[in-house]
């Protein structure tokens, strides 16, 4: 089943075409790297695709639905999560707040202004934290967490929403080695044990290579590869956009 689909997307910031007529599909299930040069366009197309930016032109659609303008909050409802660049949690409140917080903010039943955050969706919320292997953590600072436990919060924060596609934007950007292979170990647990289709941007080669199934390259606002790992790899198009200009 076609899960994510982008027809011509398109956006541009004055003179440069950040995302020029960028159309791929995405099937349900798939753990998919989204690569390329930085400002190669990945950032704004994940932007386009969960809503936080309008496109100029094309569509998006998702679960077969146009989903194209409405806002960000309609795309999260759909079932669009993404975790971004910098970092997205609270640094002031606990980490079971943080995931408080989080599913509080995608519950669709009206929020008790009465009712004191300790009590909402701490059950819930404790659930969240085991998953990403945080349920240790619940109660110290978001601030005092070591990096490589910022980001498992920023993916328990995502899956508040119960996503079907996760958008990752670099999620292992700032890591060592080993860190990095344990988050997307995570990610890689996570998407089979929940059926959720991944997508993620990636610099590092030992990541992208050890986890996508698909890669897809974009280059100067442009898709200009799709498919598996090896043969995109070999691709003298990606060679020149990897090796050529940098
Ligand atoms: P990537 O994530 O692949 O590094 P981006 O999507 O961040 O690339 O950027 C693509 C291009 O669009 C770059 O030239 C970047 O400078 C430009 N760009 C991105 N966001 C903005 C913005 N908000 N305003 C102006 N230019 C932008
Ligand atoms: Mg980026």
């Amino acid at each position: 089943m076609t899960l994510l689909r982008t027809d011509r997307i398109a956006k541009h910031f004055g003179g440069v075409h950040a995302v020029d007529q960028v159309s791929l599909t995405v099937e349900a299930g798939e753990f998919a790297a989204l690569i390329g040069p930085n400002g190669a366009g990945k950032s704004t197309l994940f932007a386009l695709i969960a809503g936080q930016l309008r496109a100029d032109a094309g569509r998006v659609e998702f679960a077969g639905e146009d989903i194209t303008g409405s806002e960000p909050v309609r795309h999260a409802r759909r079932g669009i999560g993404r975790t971004f660049q910098t970092a997205a949690a609270f640094a002031s409140m606990t980490v079971l707040q943080n995931a408080q917080l989080a599913l509080a903010a995608h519950a669709r039943r009206h929020v008790d202004p009465w009712r004191p955050l300790s009590r909402m969706h701490a059950e819930a919320a404790r659930a969240l934290l085991a998953r990403v292997g945080l349920e240790a953590q619940g109660q110290r600072a978001a601030t005092d967490l070591a990096y490589a436990d910022v980001k498992r919060l920023e993916l328990a924060i995502a899956l508040a929403g119960a996503p079907r596609l996760l958008l990752m934007d670099e999620p292992t950007a700032g890591m060592a080695a080993g860190e990095r292979m344990a988050l997307m170990d995570l990610v890689t647990a996570v998407a089979a044990e929940s059926g959720l289709t991944v997508l993620f941007t990636e610099h590092s080669m030992d990541v992208v290579f050890g986890y996508a199934r698909r890669l897809l390259v974009m280059s100067r606002g442009e898709l200009i590869a799709d498919g598996a790992p090896d043969e995109v790899r070999a691709l003298p198009a990606v060679q020149a956009a990897y090796f050529g200009e940098q």
